[in-house]
Formats: C-alpha cells, structure tokens, sequence
C-alpha cells in the first residue's frame, strides 16, 4: 500500500477548517451565528456594522448577559457552549445555538476580537483568536455586553475566498440574514451599517407588520390578512399576502419554527396549495408564518446551519397550515380591484367593500351576485330578455327576498361580460370565467362519483407514438375516473371507449390528443391528485367558450347564473383573474364626483 493511503489523525487547524466549512460560507454566515448568539444572550438591543459586504470586517456590539472572563478563551473552543448539559437537552433546544462550534469556526478562518462583561461585573475581558491561535485573556473596559469583530474573513483560506461574490451581493446575503432574525424577534432593536453608513434601523418598538413594512414596503404591508390556528399544544400565526402580491420565486415564504427561521419544502407547498387557483402558475405567495410547537416535537439538529429542521408529525401541520391559509383566503373577498394609477396601497382590507346588508346574502351566494333576470345583450338589442328562475327562498326567512331589481349585462368585445353590482360594476372575462366554472363542475362530480360518461358505440381509435401510448395507459386509472376510458389496441393505438358528457361539444378523439399531449410534457408523472386537478383545469379550459365567442342572452345568463357554482369564482384554475371590480367609489372618484 501506498504512504498516502494510510489513515492518519488529521491535525486540529485542518479540522476546524473543515467544521468551518459547514458553518461559515460567507459574511452572512458569521452574522448569522453572532446575532444568534447575541439572541441567546437575551440581548435587547443589536449593532451590526460591516466593510466590503462583511469581507473586511463584521462587528457585532450587544447588550445581552456577557461572558465571565474565565470562560472568554473556552468560547473559541469547538463543541464549547454553555446552553446544553447532555444529550437529553437536544431534544428540547430552545436557544438558536446549542453545538458550540460557531466561534471555534469564526475564529479558525479569520480573525476575531471577543470583548465581553457580565452585567453584573466591574470589568471586562478580552480575547483575540487569528486562524484558530488565542492569545491571552486580558481586561477589557467596555459598557455590559459583548462585543465581536471578525476582520479578513477566510484570510488563510484563500480558495473559499475566491467563491465570495461582489460586495453588493454579500451585503444583500447579510441584509436577508438581519431580515429574517429582525421578523423573528420583534421586540428587538436592531441596526445595521455598511461602510459607516446606516442600512437599516429597526426599533424595538416596531412590530411585526411594521417590520415587514420596512424590509418589503408599504405595497405588502398593506395587503396582508392576517392567521391564527390552534391545534393541541401548536399554534400557527403570521400573516399571508393577497394574491396581488405575487411573486417570481418562493423567498418571500418565511416560516419560523419556534423563532427560528427555516426553510421547508411541505409546508410551502401548503402555502402554495392554499393559494391554488389565485395565482398563475410557476407565481408564488407570499407570507409570514410562525409556528410554536414543544420542542421535543420537532428535530432542530439535521442542518449543518440549521436551516432545514425535521418535524414528528409532518403531515399534521401540513394540513395545518394548508387548512389555515385556505380558510383566510376564501374569508376574503378576493376580486381583483381596479385602482387609481396614483394609489400604491392597493388591495387594503379596509378599503374592500363592506358585506351588503344580510337581506341580500340569500342561499349562501356570493354577496354581488343578483340572480339575472332581464340581462339583455349588447350586440344584439332586440333580443328578448330571458326569465331565469328566482332561487328558491329558505323557508324559515320568506321575507328575505323582496324582488330584486334585475340586472343588465353587456358582452363587449366578445370577451367580456359587464354587470352592475351593488357594489359598483363588475368586468367579468367569459372564457376564464366558464373555465372556472367547469372546472368546478368537473372536480364535485369526480369527488362525489357522478361524472356523466358518454359511451362511444364504436370506440375510436387514436394513433401514438408508442411512448406516448404507455405513457397514456400507466394514467389509466386516473383518466377512467374522469370518464375517459381508453384501451390498448396495440401496435401505438388506443381505443377511447368513453368521454366525459360535460365536454360534449368537443370530438372525442381530440379530447384524447390534449390529455396525450398534456402528458407528454411532463418529464415525470405527477401523482394522482394533482393529475386529476391538472387534467381537469386542461379540459375545462378546452370546453369553455372562448375570447371572441359571440354569446347569446341565453348562454349570457346561464353563465352569470352559475357564477356562484364555483367558490373560487373570482380566479380561473390557471390562476388568471375572472372578475374585476370597478367600486362605484372608485368611479366616483375618478369622475371627481366625490
Ligand atoms: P453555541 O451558540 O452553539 O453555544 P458558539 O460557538 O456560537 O456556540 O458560542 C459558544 C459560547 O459562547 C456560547 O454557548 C455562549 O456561552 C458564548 N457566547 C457567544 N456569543 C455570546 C454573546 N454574544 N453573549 C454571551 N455569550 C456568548
Ligand atoms: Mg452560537
């Protein structure tokens, strides 16, 4: 055997260079262990200051319960903390920091300078680590608290250093870090400056909404509804964001676990579920949301940076949080406002309509819908209105329905349909609106398993490519539950034997070939939920009328008519917006009536 390939104990400084290569990647790395440790510390109050995005120098000044000097050299030392005694502490964390090993890696790639004093002491101590070496412990007299600087970050490691980006770029790694420790704490004061000038000043006084207000802008502030759940020992609160908020990627998801800051693929998924249908795809919600839960529920110790945490009971808080957000969202009344150009604040919750009086809530509709009994068609004048049945009145409240004034509708542009509400006019796009519609339909009959199937006297045979067929086959059991029935004929041709009733106006075969190629766009096949949601979004969009169909009064009623079929009404599956409201106020005000 060769020299090298022996084992061999490998010396402390490369150790901790490779300790330090879990934990510290960055600037942001450092200030996110220091403003920890400050936290643990019970600091009320947090200065941080940087040079070059952190890279030269990250100082770190607070007022929390300092370090006896006896201690102030152990700090440095890996898997040196005071916050845990034994192994059974891990199970019930409830400090940020608990494995001792943050300062041993800050100190062994940089070099640091710890000033520290208990309260309670007269004097402070201080102590210098460069590259992992200490120095002596000596008196240091400064106010109560601790105070670290880090300078030359990754001075002897010079190929970690190469991976650092831009200045710009760390500091907004370290911006992101002082956010998130800021939404967390909220009764924490805290600054920050780069190159001497003030970034952010976040006042202890400031709460949670005028925190977001002041990292995200008064936009999202304004937009946000707020949650609360409690289940058994766990409670769900925070805040999530009208869909107007959307965004391009999933950053502005924040999620703390018992004050701590995580990142968990579920549970965004159930704010993402939540959402489903109020926001196009590939768009993402945003929200802040804090979970508190015993400690011993969840495993805080499966991240090198604890970022990622893993929970006992996963699914339960998964439907948790999914159920919560859902509930929020629909309490709302979601359809998009049209705005003043001038006016940033948006969708405010105080500026929503309120809820007409309870005479006009009959039978559970929406609180703008009138059943349409003289809609009349723009296009064509001379049409006859069509009477539509008044809904039934609840038996116990026959007084309730005084005749409502009928309501007129107007198709413009063949894609449109234009209604008077009390509330001021509502813009109503037919295709997304139809689409959502059926959709609606669609899923209730899948549910309930009373999905009309048209059987084909003679089945019809499509032509694939063979991949495709497969493809279509191994989706068999899913496309029989939405009346597609297919079969293998072999040789690439399948045999469609039935199709759904709803989508009647459509050739079947064609009905097949979208299914096909809706398929074949996946590069995996998604699981039998979200198949069943996406193939019925697809027909539904396939058998709704589309942008530029002339519409009959008839067919115009019909659809104003089921409007209230579809809870989600006001977004079609897509995620596109169905209606808009122009508010009589908002008219008003831009004919400076008001
Ligand atoms: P951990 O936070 O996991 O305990 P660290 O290496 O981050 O490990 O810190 C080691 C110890 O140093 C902490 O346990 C704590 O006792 C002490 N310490 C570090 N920073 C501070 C601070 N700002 N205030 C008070 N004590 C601190
Ligand atoms: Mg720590």
């Amino acid at each position: 055997m060769k020299n090298e390939m022996r084992i061999r104990q490998l010396p402390a400084n490369v150790v901790t260079k490779i300790a330090a290569g879990e934990v510290i990647e960055r600037p942001a790395s450092v200030v996110k262990e220091l403003l920890e440790n400050s936290i643990d510390a019970g600091s009320k109050r947090i200065d941080i200051e940087l040079d070059n995005g952190g890279v030269d120098r990250i100082a770190v000044c607070d007022d929390g319960c300092g370090i006896h000097a006896d201690d102030l050299s152990l700090a440095f030392a890996s898997h040196a903390t005071s916050k845990l005694t034994d192994a059974e502490d891990l199970f019930r964390i409830a400090t940020l920091g608990f494995r001792g090993e943050a300062l041993a890696s800050i100190g062994g790639v940089a070099q640091v300078t710890l000033q520290s004093r208990p309260p309670e002491e007269a004097c402070g101590s201080e102590v210098r680590c460069n590259g992992g070496d200490l120095s002596p412990v000596r008196p240091w007299n400064g106010s109560p608290g601790t105070r670290i600087e880090v300078r030359h970050l990754f001075y002897n490691t010079p190929v970690r250093k190469k991976f650092l980006r831009t200045t710009s770029t760390e500091l907004g790694h370290v911006s992101e870090t002082v956010t998130r420790l800021a939404l967390a704490n909220p009764a924490l004061h805290l600054t920050l400056k780069h190159n001497g000038k003030l970034v952010y000043e976040v006042p202890a006084t400031a709460g949670l909404l005028d925190r977001i207000g002041l990292f995200f802008g008064n936009e999202v502030r304004a937009r946000l509804y707020g949650v609360h759940a409690e289940r058994g020992p766990v409670t769900l609160a925070g805040y999530v964001a009208d869909p107007a908020c959307e965004r391009g990627t999933a950053k502005m998801q924040y999620l703390f676990v018992n004050g701590r800051w995580v990142r968990d693929r579920s549970l965004g998924h159930a704010v993402q579920e939540a959402y489903r249908g109020l926001l196009m795809t590939g768009r993402y919600a945003v929200a802040f949301l804090f979970l508190e839960l015993p400690p011993d529920q969840v495993d805080v110790n499966v991240h090198p940076t604890k970022a990622e945490v893993r929970f006992r009971d996963a699914q339960a808080l998964f439907h948790l949080v999914l159920t919560t957000v859902r509930a929020r969202l629909s309490a709302e009344n979601l359809i998009p406002k049209l705005q003043a150009p001038t006016e940033a604040a948006g969708l405010a919750p105080a500026a929503l309509p309120n809820p007409p009086p309870t005479s006009e809530r009959h039978n559970g509709r929406a609180p703008d819908y009138h059943p349409p009994v003289f809609p009349t068609n723009g296009t064509s004048p001379a049409a006859p209105p069509v009477s539509l049945p008044l809904p039934v009145p609840p038996p116990a409240e026959p007084t309730l329905l005084p005749p409502l004034p009928p309501m007129r509708a107007l198709q413009v542009h063949d894609s449109y349909l234009v209604i008077e509400t009390p509330e001021g006019m509502l813009v109503l796009d037919q295709h997304a609106l139809h689409e959502r519609i059926l959709f609606e339909q669609f899923k209730r009959r899948v549910r309930t398993g009373t999905l009309e199937r048209q059987r084909l006297l003679i089945p019809e045979p499509v032509d694939l490519p063979a991949d495709q067929a497969a493809r279509t086959l191994e989706a068999r059991a899913e496309l029989t539950e939405l009346g597609l029935e297919v079969e293998d004929f072999g040789g690439g041709t399948l045999l469609l034997a039935s199709y759904p009733t709803l989508l009647g106006k459509l050739p079947p075969g064609e009905i097949l070939r979208a299914v096909v190629d809706f398929l074949s766009a996946r590069d995996r096949t998604p699981n039998r939920e979200q198949m069943l949601n996406d193939l019925l979004a697809m027909m539904a969009c396939k058998a709704a009328v589309k942008a530029g169909d002339r519409l009959g009064p008839d067919q115009i009623a019909a659809l104003l008519e089921q409007r209230h079929l579809a809870a989600d009404s006001h977004h079609c599956p897509h995620g596109r917006p169905t209606q808009l409201l122009f508010s009589r106020q908002e008219l008003d005000k831009q004919f400076r009536r008001t």
